[in-house]
């Protein structure tokens, strides 16, 4: 077999065969075939895509390039959650905690690699690490142990899962060939077969801060991922949800993980990180079993919150992953950075957008996010929105306070730049924009 020939076959648009498929991604893990070659087919893809047999046979080709989780010595089922990117996503630190709380008493627990940030999103293994002492690379045993003893378990992803993805996506990175929903959808969920779990809620963000910019390609790459899902006898529901503006207040490490521990305390409840959180973990409970319908899930997920034994879960977590019980309840001794200032509302009116994209990469210029894989993180560095879109605001009303350790940071400008002012109150779209399953 030649990779030439399968790179001609895919200008063409001809369907690859499961051996083409094979033969490509075991050459990628081997190391025996050049970049040029895969970049070629990989942008050979983009444009004229796979179908469902081919997606399904890339991601299992990706799923066994490593090593495949076996989390059965832990009973009962275990349900994962992924999230195709957001700015101020901390959903994960919500939920693991929740779930955890209110999978018990069926034997549900909540298994999850996550991975770090790159570029203008966050990654859910910097947040935890925004806890002092708490451990986010796991070894398998301690990845176990806290799966049984806590009912939550988060760790990065270690490099013998899915190395032919990691290959691939540096090169996707590099040769614009990220956007296309066979290529993520088998990026995404060769990592979460190889995971281990029964069962997955995929949240789809859709919106200018999202890979998936409209409502059309969402719902394809939500499709496509629950079909590869179902295909393999996961368990698989997938919500489309909007990124467009940030998610909550906190946009950096050590706020996300602040602006978390206030939402397990029972504080904004009616907004939409709260909202999304709770969703997505009754999400779990339902497709894990541990509750019959969507209505009974939600009750059981309000109640952990408001009587603290979502609380209590979060600090079994941290207590046995080795971190600083006492931040918990004195979060002032989360990392700081070294200095802030104030962004103020250059006008009068009513907010319209937020640019999310952009808050995200000011943020990762302020210290809080990697330019480049490596590169050392401010876990205190962050932005505080104080006004959401829809905020009626006042020339020199407080718009954001930036928390960077950087002299050489972005500039206020940049900052209120990403603020769209109008004379009247913009119609606000919800956060959920539709279910797949
Ligand atoms: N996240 C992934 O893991 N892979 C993609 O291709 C896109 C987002």
């Amino acid at each position: 077999m030649r990779m030439y020939d399968l790179i001609y076959s895919k200008k063409m648009g001809r369907a690859l065969s499961s051996e083409q498929i094979a033969f490509w991604i075991e050459g990628v893990t081997a190391g025996s075939i050049p970049d040029e070659q895969s970049a070629a087919l990989l942008m050979a893809i983009c444009w004229q895509g796979m179908n469902t047999e081919e997606t399904l046979d890339l991601t299992l080709a990706m799923r066994d390039s490593g090593t495949r989780i076996d989390l059965s010595s832990v009973p009962g089922l275990k349900v994962d959650k992924h999230s195709t990117g957001g700015v101020g996503d901390k959903t994960t630190l919500i939920l693991g905690p929740i779930v955890a709380a209110c999978g018990r008493a069926s034997g549900l627990s909540c298994a999850m690699f996550s991975g770090r940030g790159l570029g203008h999103t966050g990654g859910t293994v910097d947040k935890f690490a925004a806890i002092p002492g708490l451990r986010v690379e796991l070894s398998p045993r301690e990845f176990l142990d806290s799966l049984a003893g806590t009912g939550f378990a988060n760790s990065a992803q270690t490099p013998d899962i899915c190395p032919a993805d990691r290959k691939l996506y540096a090169l996707r990175d590099t040769t614009a060939t990220v956007e296309s929903i066979p290529l993520i959808t088998a990026s995404i969920m060769s990592k979460k077969l190889a995971g281990g779990a029964d069962a997955l809620v995929l949240d789809v963000k859709c919106g200018s801060g999202a890979f998936m910019k409209t409502r059309e390609d969402a719902r394809a790459l939500a499709r496509s991922m629950v079909a590869v899902g179902k295909a393999h006898g996961l368990r698989i529901k997938a919500l489309i949800t909007r990124m467009e503006e940030p998610l909550g207040w906190a946009i950096g490490n050590a706020l996300e993980v602040l602006e978390s521990l206030e939402i397990l305390r029972g504080l904004h409840a009616e907004g939409d990180l709260a909202r999304m959180s709770c969703r997505l973990a009754a999400e779990m409970l339902l497709l894990g079993g541990a509750a019959n319908n969507l209505e009974t899930a939600q009750k059981v997920v309000s109640a952990s919150i408001e009587s603290g034994s979502a609380w209590r879960a979060i600090q079994e977590f941290v207590a046995l992953n080795g971190g600083d019980l006492d931040v918990l309840e004195h979060p002032d001794r989360l990392p700081h950075a070294e200095r802030s200032f104030e962004v103020r509302a250059p006008k009068d009116g009513f907010i319209q957008s937020l640019d999310s994209r952009e808050l995200g990469i000011l943020a990762m210029e302020s210290g809080a996010g990697r330019r480049y894989l490596g590169d050392t993180l401010d876990l205190g560095a962050g932005i505080r929105i104080h006004r959401a879109v829809g905020d009626a605001v006042r020339a020199g009303d407080l718009l954001f306070t930036v928390f960077t350790s950087r002299a050489e940071g972005p500039k206020p400008e940049r900052f209120q730049g990403t603020v769209q002012l109008g004379p009247t109150a913009p119609i606000l779209a919800p956060w959920l924009l539709e279910e797949v399953e």
